[in-house]
């Protein structure tokens, strides 16, 4: 009988459990998780801060007792795996007990980065990324606490932080070290105009703010000293830098990582029967060949399914794996597709804007390289595919439903036939 073992329990192990059982009935699959709630998704987080959704939304494949039980696993709640010896295929806890296995996911997604800068420990200083951050973070709004605050980070994260306090109408303030916010996917003038929009919306946002230390003024508010000297005070500081995957358990394994554990397209490690998943691993990115963590919603739920397909036996792959971000809110959105580290200042640009879009985009004698598009929610999946087959194949062009689709948008010719297609009357 095949012995299953998922460490971490977010989007990518439940739909490894899930696609394992429904591949082996007969499996046994073992689910360790250092919480003891059930797999929920953290980009709802900030929906619930600001009264969007119930707590319970947050939960999208429902209640723990019944996830376990509709797929016959044993969960262990509370439980962190603390190491691994792959050479056995032995998971290792806190005391010091191992356990084999047959098949091993690593699942264990990504943390919010605090580094050890003074003052990130003091009270009103905050981070955003599980459900217990948002439970706290709700609490604290609700109850009247905030008076103001200053988000540093002016990111994925960050932005959301942002939209939850304009929700309970706390003046915020948004700072960044880059030159620019979304600085590692916003070209600098798609940047500088979602800056303008931002604060046209009551958000005055700074860069070029490199946090030094925060400290305690003696009327109780917190005041971020930057390594310039500027300083800016609020009731509270939410620290939005960034995510740190959580792979030092594996440290000294000898299984292969950069920032996070490197598996092939069947999402195995370079072990036999040692998965990765979701936010802790880097997949093959097909624009630059080589590994990359791409850590989105998307990514963790179907690798975590290709992961657990294979560790069941039957064979699948995770292949078309692009650098994407997004970012919704405010009733606004920016979406990045490709590699902007990739484009160079003698690659061909193209710019568009009209009402209702602001498109930029860089390609050379290679291809397309990076598309930044403001305003187009609801369509970003279409054009991601676009971008994946001209890519994949220089000279596929879009299909006539995709060519349809974008005229339907509004999208102008110009971008269409930019993508790889041919304008039709
Ligand atoms: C505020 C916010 C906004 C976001 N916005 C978007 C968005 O707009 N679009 C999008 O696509 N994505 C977004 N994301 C990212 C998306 O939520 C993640 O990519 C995805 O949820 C990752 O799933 P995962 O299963 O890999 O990891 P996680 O959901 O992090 O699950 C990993 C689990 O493993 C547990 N764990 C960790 N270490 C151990 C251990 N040693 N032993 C046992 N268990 C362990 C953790 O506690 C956690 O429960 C956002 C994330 C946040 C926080």
């Amino acid at each position: 009988m095949n012995k299953i073992a998922i460490v971490g329990f977010g989007g990518a192990g439940y739909n490894a459990a899930k696609e394992a059982r429904s591949v082996d009935p007969e499996a046994i699959i073992d689910v360790y998780s250092d919480t003891n709630i059930g797999p929920y998704n953290p980009m709802l987080t900030t929906y619930y801060v600001k009264g969007a959704i119930p707590y319970e939304a947050l939960f999208p494949f429902g209640p723990l007792e019944e996830i376990a039980k509709e797929l016959n696993l044993h969960f262990h709640g509370n439980q962190p795996v603390t190491g691994l010896e792959p050479s056995e295929k032995a998971l290792i806890f806190a005391d010091g007990s191992r356990k084999q296995y047959d098949n091993i996911l690593i699942s264990t997604g990504a943390s919010a980065v605090m580094p050890p800068i003074p003052g990130l420990d003091l009270p009103g200083v905050f981070k955003m990324r599980t459900a217990a951050d948002a439970v706290a973070l709700k609490k604290m709004l609700e109850a009247g606490k905030v008076g103001s605050c200053l988000v540093i980070g002016a990111s994925w994260v960050g932005i959301k932080v942002v939209e939850d306090m304009v929700a309970y109408r706390v003046p915020c303030t948004l700072v960044d070290g880059a030159k620019w916010m979304f600085y590692v996917a916003a070209f600098e003038k798609t940047a500088k105009r979602a800056q303008q929009d931002l604060e046209a919306k009551g958000v005055p946002v700074y860069c070029e703010q490199m946090l030094d230390h925060i400290e305690r003024e003696e009327n109780g508010q917190l005041t971020a000293v930057m390594q310039n000297g500027r300083r800016f005070s609020a009731d509270t500081v939410a620290v939005c830098i960034g995510v740190r995957m959580n792979v030092g358990f594996l440290k000294g394994s000898g299984i292969e990582m950069n920032r996070g554990v490197l598996v092939d397209k069947t999402m195995r490690t370079n072990y036999e029967g040692i998965y990765a998943a979701g936010d802790c691993c880097e997949a093959l990115d097909i624009q630059s060949g080589t590994h990359r963590n791409i850590g989105v919603w998307f990514n963790a739920n179907k690798q975590g399914q290709v992961a657990g397909a294979n560790m069941a036996g039957r064979h699948m792959e995770f292949d078309a794996n692009v650098l994407v971000n997004l970012a919704h809110y405010l009733d606004y959105d920016f979406i990045s597709i490709g590699d902007i580290s990739a484009c160079k200042p003698e690659d061909e640009v193209y710019e568009y804007e009209d009402h209702k879009y602001y498109i930029r985009a860089v390609k050379n004698s290679e291809g397309i390289k990076c598309i930044n598009m403001i305003g187009s929610a609801g369509s970003n999946g279409v054009v991601k595919n676009a971008f994946i087959k001209a890519i994949e194949s220089k000279h596929a062009g879009l299909d006539i439903k995709t060519i349809c689709f974008l005229r339907e948008k509004g999208f102008p010719d110009s971008f269409i036939d930019y993508l790889g297609g041919t304008s039709i009357d």
